[in-house]
This record gives C-alpha cells, sequence and structure tokens, in this order.
C-alpha cells in the first residue's frame, strides 16, 4: 500500500471515529495550541535538539506534529491507553498506583505514566553520552509533546465508569455530542469562532498575552517539579480531576443541554489548562535538553 493511500485511509477512520466517539485528547487545534505555546519557552539548547529530533514533514515547527500520536492510535494499537487515565468515580482525585494501568490491569499504561517513559528515553541519550541509542527518540518528542497536553484536559483524568466523559451525551447548543468531545474541541471551536474572527493564530495570542500579564507571576509554580526531578505529571494529573468534578462533570448530566452559561464558565478554564501545558511542555523539554550541553563541554 502506498504512503498516499494509507494515509487517505488513517483520514477516513480518524473522520469517522470523531463522529462516533470523540475519544481522542485535545482535539488538533487544543494540541497545536500547547506546542505552539511551548515553543515560545524553549531554550536555545531545547530549539537545537528538537529541530534536530523532528521528521522532515514537521518542517521545523514542533506544533505541526503534536497530534500525531492520535493520528496513529489505530496503527499503534497498544499506544491508546496512554491517552489518558481512568479514576474511580465520584472520588474526585488521583493516585499513580492506583490509577495509572489499562483496562487489562497492566501497570504504567496511562498517560502519566507515558510521560514519564517517554521523558527516560529522551533523557538516558540526553543525560548519558554513553548510553546505547535503543529508542526512537523522535516517536519519543512526539508522544511527550502530545501527552503533556492530554493530562491538562480534565476529562482525560476523569471517571473510569462513564470513559472520561464519553458515555454522557448532551447538547452543546443545538448539536448532540458527548462531553469528553465538548472539552477536547468543541469549547475551543466555539471560541475560535465567537471571539477570535475564526483564526486559532488569535486565541494562542490572546492566551499568550495573559501568560505574560496576568498569570506571569505563577510561571515559575507552574513549571515548577518537586525534587529537581526533570519531569512531573502527577499534579497535573490531580489538578485535571479536580477540574473535571468543579466544572466538566457540574451541571452537565446525561440528556442536558449546554449553551452560553456553561461555554463562558468553562472557557478561561481551558484556556488557563492550554497555557500551562504548553508552559510544563517547555520546561521539561528545556530540563531534558540542559545537560546535553553541560556534558558536551564538562
Ligand atoms: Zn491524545
Amino acid at each position: 500500500m502506498g504512503g498516499g493511500s494509507g494515509l487517505w485511509w488513517v483520514g477516513r477512520v480518524l473522520v469517522l471515529v470523531q463522529l462516533v466517539t470523540g475519544i481522542l485528547g485535545w482535539g488538533k487545534e487544543g494540541h497545536y495550541a500547547v506546542c505552539k505555546i511551548a515553543e515560545e519557552y524553549l531554550t536555545e539548547d531545547a530549539v537545537a535538539a528538537v529541530k534536530e529530533l523532528l521528521p522532515d514533514s514537521a518542517e521545523g515547527d514542533l506544533a505541526a506534529v503534536c497530534s500525531w500520536p492520535d493520528e496513529i492510535r489505530f496503527h499503534y494499537r497498544w499506544s491508546s491507553a496512554l491517552h489518558y487515565i481512568d479514576t474511580p468515580d465520584f472520588k474526585c482525585n488521583y493516585q499513580y498506583c492506583r490509577d495509572c494501568h489499562d483496562s487489562a490491569g497492566l501497570k504504567d499504561r496511562c498517560v502519566t505514566g507515558a510521560i514519564l517513559n517517554y521523558t527516560n528515553q529522551l533523557t538516558s541519550v540526553y543525560q548519558n553520552s554513553n548510553s546505547v541509542f535503543q529508542y526512537n527518540l523522535t516517536e519519543a518528542l512526539m508522544f511527550l509533546a502530545h501527552f503533556i497536553g492530554d493530562v491538562h484536559q480534565p476529562l482525560h483524568v476523569g471517571f473510569t465508569g462513564d470513559l472520561g466523559g464519553n458515555t454522557i451525551m448532551v447538547h452543546w447548543y443545538r448539536r448532540k455530542t458527548n462531553l469528553h468531545h465538548i472539552w477536547d474541541d468543541m469549547i475551543i471551536d466555539s471560541a475560535v469562532k465567537t471571539f477570535y474572527g475564526s483564526d486559532l493564530a488569535n486565541m494562542i495570542q490572546a492566551i499568550q498575552n495573559n501568560i505574560t500579564d496576568d498569570w506571569s507571576n505563577q510561571l515559575p509554580l507552574w513549571e515548577y517539579c518537586q525534587n529537581n526531578r526533570t519531569v512531573c505529571p502527577d499534579p497535573y494529573a490531580s489538578e485535571s480531576v479536580s477540574l473535571a468534578c468543579k466544572f466538566a462533570y457540574k451541571n452537565a448530566t446525561p440528556g442536558s443541554t449546554l449553551g452560553d452559561d456553561y461555554f463562558l464558565s468553562r472557557l478561561p478554564i481551558v484556556e488557563k489548562r492550554l497555557a500551562q501545558g504548553g508552559i510544563r511542555l517547555a520546561a521539561t523539554l528545556n530540563r531534558i535538553f540542559a545537560s546535553q550541553g553541560k556534558r558536551a563541554k564538562a
């Protein structure tokens, strides 16, 4: 099968699956926004390392490949459990040991486990010049960039019983859909159309303005990892499930119609999560690739 027809096939399946379930994580626009925001905060070392690892198709732009793990999840079947974490119904909290496993009970197969794994793959090579090159680091980078986005989508750390809102059917204005899809795509889509002249770039710019303005004093906190760790996905997952309970599930019972009230009160949450995802992705990549230069000079 030629590459063209393969892509066509993947495209058809994606369209179908998005129509049927919408289980893909932040939609294409959300992932693009997270990675675009991250690009602004990368150090010189990180920019150089990322450029070297990106596939040619990215044309030097990390954001161009941030949805890649969604595009290949039917081809890489093993990867589909890595986009989310299911937590116990109505507990509104997250614990790595309790929750990070796939539906067959296999440990570490969840979004926080995947973030740790791909960070370890990258650091094992970039921080240890003697290590044998045993991983596909291009894929590791694309997975990591995508999953740091996903863990910030509140319903990617939702309840087990409703599959993170996928089985909660509601109306988004007049359109029938599920709650998970509203958080992946619809809030962003509606915001882009309503407030940003149908141009995602304007929404990203507005989020960036908030980062340098209202949120600037919070950045050190967002970037901080306890005990000098390279990456720390657990607090991001805890924040997500807490936001899922306070905002995503709230007033979104099956059959309800979500309109202006829900949209306008949840949009600030979505924008802040995209910002945090971007800042933390940049901070993580900066830490992964920082030691490379230091080691080379040492
Ligand atoms: Zn995803």
